[in-house]
């Protein structure tokens, strides 16, 4: 199989034949980034990766693209022809790296780890309102620390492995150490981070004074900074999949969510932070559920819960929206993973 860049002109409409792979419809003149008009499926569904090139009237390269191997600029040459100076197909140049021409193995098991992911996350939402609900009902913090370390230990293994075949390199085409960037964040921070995630859940019950409380609740602002840093990590990898599918539109909310992501974490922090020093400097106990705080902690318990709330507000959209950004991304895996499968078969059949 060549390679097959999609043709479009000018104004970024497809100028060949095109059926929609959902229902069929034919997707000539629509923009390439668009919906299919019958079905509303995202056309890049349907090209599966396929590179945009823009092309002239007469089907030359009208747009300034470097040879990926010798650097030559070829605009004005066939885009189904070769580089005039090193003779590597221009196809190589447009497409070497999408998805559809990558190792079918490792499309599987990038798709598979997305999924794993969102049951991870799923998972950890759950255990965690089951062991804040286990705490109304049990007060023997001894019970409490095992569930939170059990719960931790639980969803801490599905989201590292996940994580791990979520960002699998690529065997065929290896990504810079700077594409690579976000990948390495979010597997260099995630075991730390759920390593600490549990052992503060579990010390937690036992800090009963009011130091031990403050200690706590700062020991919670590395371990938010750590989460926040594998969200940022991943998210910056799922951008580059999504480069990879050709999916603009995804790869830009990639970077949507993780803004999210970083103001919900200053929120939380800058609310963690207020109420912390407002007791430190006044040396009034912290606010707890049930009571009248103090006169001088009452400000700085509106405020701070005021902000927690924006933050939790902000993570709990970006989480979601993360759930679903997976799940779009995730369908084109699979498909990627045949259309390689179907190369294989074809490239060692024609031997
Ligand atoms: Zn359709
Ligand atoms: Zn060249």
């Amino acid at each position: 199989m060549a390679y097959e860049p999609l043709h479009v002109d000018r104004e970024g409409r497809i100028i060949e034949e095109l059926p929609c792979s959902a229902c069929g419809h034919s997707l000539r003149g629509q923009s390439a980034g668009a919906a299919c008009p019958g079905c509303g499926e995202t056309i890049a569904l349907s090209t599966l990766g396929r590179a945009v090139c823009r092309v002239d009237e007469r089907g030359l390269l009208d747009e300034s693209l470097r040879c990926s191997t010798c650097g030559y600029d070829l605009r004005g040459i066939d885009p189904a022809g070769a580089c005039p100076e090193c003779h590597v197909p221009v196809g190589q140049s447009l497409e070497g790296n999408l998805l559809r021409y990558g190792d079918p193995r490792w499309t599987k098991k990038v798709g598979d780890g997305m999924l794993l992911y969102v049951i991870a996350i799923s998972l950890a939402i759950l255990l965690g309102i089951g062991a804040a609900l286990l705490r109304i009902f049990i007060k023997d913090a001894a019970v409490i620390a095992l569930v939170t370390i059990v719960a931790q230990v639980v969803s801490g293994i599905f989201s590292i492995v996940a994580l791990w075949w979520a960002t699998a390199p690529d065997p065929d085409t290896p990504l810079t150490a700077q594409n690579r960037m976000g990948a390495n964040i979010a597997r260099l921070c995630v075991i730390p981070a759920i390593v600490g995630g549990g052992a503060i859940g579990a010390a937690t019950p036992f800090a009963t004074s009011q130091q031990g409380q403050l200690i706590a609740m700062m020991l919670q602002v590395p371990v938010g900074l750590l989460n926040l840093a594998v969200a940022i990590g991943l998210l910056l990898h799922l951008r580059e999949l999504a480069r990879r599918v050709v999916d603009e539109k995804l790869a830009n909310w990639a970077r949507t969510i993780l803004w999210l992501n970083v103001i919900g974490a200053v929120l939380g922090i800058g609310a963690l932070v207020i109420i912390v020093s407002a007791s430190a400097v006044t040396g009034l106990p912290l606010p707890s559920p049930g009571q009248q705080p103090a006169g001088a902690m009452l400000g700085a318990g509106i405020a701070s819960g005021a902000l927690g709330c924006l933050g939790i507000l902000l993570s709990i959209i970006a989480t979601i929206w993360m759930i679903v950004l997976l799940f779009k991304l995730r369908k084109y895996f699979p498909a990627a993973s045949r259309a390689a499968s179907a190369r294989e078969t074809f490239r060692t059949a024609g031997r």
